[in-house]
């Protein structure tokens, strides 16, 4: 996808006054600001020579200086009848993410037309470290810069554009905490936002975030009409420091109160997910829990059957199961859904096709982080809190679930 090797900045990390000051500096005519944000925006092209509005000087130009995609190679599967396309994305240096694009039918019920959602990824890899996450299994690698993520995002838009279609929804649920990454994922949003580049509505945007309190704050004051998701899992300290390891730092109580003052500010709904696993988070103590949590607030709750990974002993709630908690949380006055979650059909849930190209751990390794799970998870369900999260079992470099990525 990329017109060149080198490790050149990417258009997409220019906004329009960025893009200005490089027509400047290259000495192209001022009209050819409009003409690179149009075609980076809206064109099929690929590479700088394929911009067929620009003069073959200036392409060549733009070409010394710039890349036209910041991805190197995109490897692209249809699944689910063509309802789902997963993008395995390798960025410079060898990094590698994912994209899932999910395309939805009307839904007259709703009140709602046909839809397009890419979810994108904000880092190679996590350093939160979710045991039940084949992207927490794989460790952290690095940040994605603002223009790494706005490319997932022109490259679905490139997909859909083929098929008549249009992009309605982005959501920051791949590869990645987000919060951990601020400042680039800000940037990205801005551009998806800008009228003269994404041109897509702010309230169409999902942050989702395992926790981080300080960047659940910041992103209430700085871009508040986007709406957040919470990745509760657990409504109890216990329990929650073994699903989200990144709750000894900010627990549950904290992260609950700070996505409150979130709704508060912004008039937006919260949205809290939960990844069902069976005998783990399923049974109706947990349910009352997370009632007890959450009475009161602005929240609607997604309940998330979990997917398979190697590396754990734990396995996706029954779909009855998942249905009987449902039915208690909306007794208990929560606004419920269940999600299905695309993508699974051929691994292209939330981190798993990178897992699977990083490569198997060794065997002896996937044994003893189970044991470790089976033993974690029992003193979890007795109540008995762990003041160290478990290190992955992954093949990348090793995770610091509680400080890893940007600062805030
Ligand atoms: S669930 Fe999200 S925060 Fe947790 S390890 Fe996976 S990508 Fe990171």
């Amino acid at each position: 996808m990329s017109d060149s090797k080198s490790p050149l900045p990417a258009i997409s990390d220019l906004d329009h006054a960025g893009i200005t000051a490089l027509v400047a500096e290259l000495g192209l005519e001022k009209y050819r600001s409009a003409q690179i944000l149009d075609a980076v925006w809206r064109s099929d092209a690929t590479t700088w020579a394929g911009v067929t509005t620009l003069s073959k000087r200036a392409q060549e130009t733009l070409a010394a200086v710039s890349r036209f995609y910041s991805t190197e190679t995109v490897e692209r599967e249809d699944v689910e009848d063509g309802a789902t396309t997963k993008l395995l994305i390798t960025l410079s240096g060898g990094a590698k993410v994912e994209a899932v694009l999910m395309r939805y039918p009307p839904d007259p019920r709703r009140g709602r037309g046909e839809r397009a959602t890419i979810c994108v990824s904000s880092q190679a890899g996590c350093a939160v470290g979710c045991p039940f996450c084949a992207t927490g299994e794989l460790g952290f690698t690095r940040n994605l810069t603002a223009g790494e993520i706005q490319d997932q995002v022109r490259l679905a838009r490139q997909i859909l554009r083929g098929e008549g279609r249009e992009l309605t929804n982005v959501v920051f649920m791949g590869m990645g905490e987000p919060l951990q990454n601020l400042d680039p994922v800000l940037a990205s949003i801005d551009g998806l936002t800008d009228p003269l580049r994404g041109g897509i509505g702010q309230r169409r945007i999902v942050v989702s975030t395992s926790g981080v309190v300080p960047g659940i704050n910041r992103l209430a004051q700085v871009r508040p009409q986007v709406t957040l998701a919470v990745s509760l899992h657990a409504a109890r300290n216990p329990l929650r420091d073994l699903l989200v390891p990144l709750n000894r730092k900010w627990p549950v109580e904290e992260v609950v109160t700070a996505a409150a003052a979130h709704a508060r500010t912004t008039g937006r709904r919260t949205t809290f997910e939960v990844t069902m696993i069976d005998g783990i988070n399923d049974r109706p103590d947990d349910a009352a829990a997370l009632v007890q949590v959450l009475r009161g607030s602005d929240s609607h709750v997604n309940l998330i059957p979990m997917n398979s990974v190697a590396h754990t002993p734990w396995q996706e709630s029954s779909a009855q199961r998942i249905e009987e908690i449902a039915e208690q949380l909306r007794a208990s006055g929560l606004s419920v859904t269940v999600r299905r979650n695309r993508g699974r059909e051929a691994g292209a849930a939330c981190g798993q096709l990178a897992a699977e190209r990083a490569g198997t751990p060794p065997p002896a390794a996937v044994a003893r982080r189970r044991e470790l799970l089976v033993v974690a998870s029992a003193a979890a369900l007795q109540g008995r809190r762990s003041p160290t999260p478990l290190a992955p079992s992954g093949p990348l470099a090793p995770s610091d679930p509680l400080g890893g990525g940007d600062a805030l």
